[in-house]
């Protein structure tokens, strides 16, 4: 088996990067998700390039982004230069049709992820005129932000139920939310989802996400921190330490975090990063996104030599806080990292059931790697998300227990991971057969449950 990071690499795909042999390569270079921005993709290019992924390798993710309520400029043909005194919609037109009746004199609009500024001078009737504070050049389709005002969207547009729907039925892994604002927000999308088991990411990228993260968090499957938006939406300098805070808070929940936007953002044009960017993607080191462009195979295998390296010199990190496991498997997950250390454990198997056990563990960020056996390819593709987990896919889990740590070890070691001397972990629920969800730990030598 390759020996890629133990940080998760999402991969933003788009028309660059969608085709096999490219899609191909990520992979193998150590893609783990692909993600797909909703906005820029028909259902039928969705078809198409999930069918694509599916066929690339069963193992990786598929990520929809949904557009949310992102605003963009509308009514342009060609780029035009914007300065002195503008006038929405007559300059040109915004896909947020009450901007009249909810700006008022003073509030900002950014333009172009916040390239051009302005600043509204006087509304008449629905024209909204503005000053120009930064000038500058605006194409077609532009992001809008006006961060000063709480804008009244409902819970979620008719693009985004669509494209929900679209991703259920085609059996999508994941779901980034854009804009969330509320724990309503998450739970409107649930009911939306009904019983498919499609993981729901949070995007934070506005006011309101960051004042209600503790609801959102409660809401959510995991959370993207979406610096994008964020770094508009918000004072940028506040971003890096919202950035620690809620990966902290992530980790005290076991969900996965995501840090977004503008990690390699240099290598669009060029096969290196920037000195700044290999170190933000280091600091990160916990879930991270790779830009498209030009270069998403370099990229993404710049990315893995740079979290492998940040991952060389990085020491476990036991975390407090409970997770959605039952508090058994949460205090037995903690403690075990201290003994894979103190005992050399080469890894930790876990034969998995609901899943909740490797969240519990990989929030500890362990030392030793942990290898989630599980007869669900579903699972395993959500539990790529997870740092440090690699998972495997063993059919048939056999129901009596030393027949199932068998085998479970047995695909471990025909991977080549183990020596016939190594000790590992091994954690299933109390009964295999009635996939319980409690936790029974054992630790073995390799040799002997081989021999078993
Ligand atoms: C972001 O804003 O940082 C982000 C990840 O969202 P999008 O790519 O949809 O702009």
């Amino acid at each position: 088996m390759k020996n890629y990071s133990k940080t998760k690499i999402i991969a933003t795909i788009g028309p660059s990067s969608w085709d096999a042999p490219v899609l191909k390569e990520m992979y193998s270079a150590g893609m783990d998700i692909a993600r797909i921005n909703a906005s820029f993709a028909d259902f039928a290019e969705l078809e198409r390039v999930s069918n694509t992924l599916r066929t690339t390798s069963p193992r990786i993710g598929i990520m929809l982004d949904t557009q949310g309520h992102k605003i963009r400029v509308t009514g342009l043909e060609h780029e035009i230069q914007i300065e002195g005194e503008i006038s929405i919609p007559n300059t040109f037109d915004i896909t947020y049709p009450d901007l009249y009746k909810d700006v008022s004199v003073g509030t900002r609009i950014l333009l172009d992820d916040g390239n051009i500024q302005l600043v509204v001078k006087a509304i008449q009737d629905i024209e909204v005129i503005c000053t120009v504070i930064q000038p500058g050049i605006l194409k077609p389709n532009k992001t809008v932000n006006i961060p000063d005002v709480n804008l009244n969207f409902p819970a979620i547009t008719e693009k985004d139920k669509a494209d929900i729907l679209f991703a259920v039925e085609h059996r999508f892994d994941f779901l980034s939310l854009s804009f969330v604002r509320n724990r309503e927000d998450i739970l409107t999308v649930r009911e939306l989802i009904g019983d498919s088991n499609i993981k729901l990411i949070a995007k934070i990228e506005n006011v309101q996400g960051v004042e209600n993260f503790d609801e959102i968090l409660a809401a959510t499957d995991a959370i993207m921190i979406a610096r994008g938006d964020l770094g508009i939406e918000i004072p940028f300098e506040k971003v890096p330490i919202l950035q620690k805070q809620f990966i902290y808070k992530c980790r005290q929940a076991g969900k996965p975090v995501i840090v977004a936007t503008q990690m390699l953002e240099s290598m669009k044009e060029s096969i290196q990063p920037t000195r700044a960017e290999i170190s933000d993607v280091a600091n990160a080191v916990i879930s991270a996104e790779t830009s498209t462009g030009r270069n998403p195979v370099v990229a993404v295998a710049t990315m893995q030599k740079i979290a492998k390296e940040a991952e060389s010199v990085l020491q476990q990190s036991p975390i407090y806080g409970h997770t959605s496991a039952p508090l058994e498997v949460d205090e037995l997950c903690r403690n075990l990292c201290d003994i894979s250390e103190s005992m050399k454990l080469k890894g930790i198997v876990v034969i998995s059931n609901t899943g909740q056990t490797v969240l519990s563990l990989s929030r500890h960020r362990p030392n030793a790697p942990i290898w989630e056996i599980s007869s669900s390819l579903e699972q395993i593709r959500h539990d790529s998300l997870l740092n440090g987990v690699t998972g495997f896919f063993l059919k048939d889990l056999p129901q009596d227990r030393d027949e199932c740590t068998q085998h479970a070890v047995e695909v471990v070691y025909a991977q080549g991971e183990l020596d016939l001397n190594d000790k590992v972990a091994i954690i299933s629920g109390s009964s295999i057969r009635h996939n319980t969800t409690d936790a029974i730990l054992e630790i073995v030598q390799v040799k002997n449950v081989l021999s078993r």
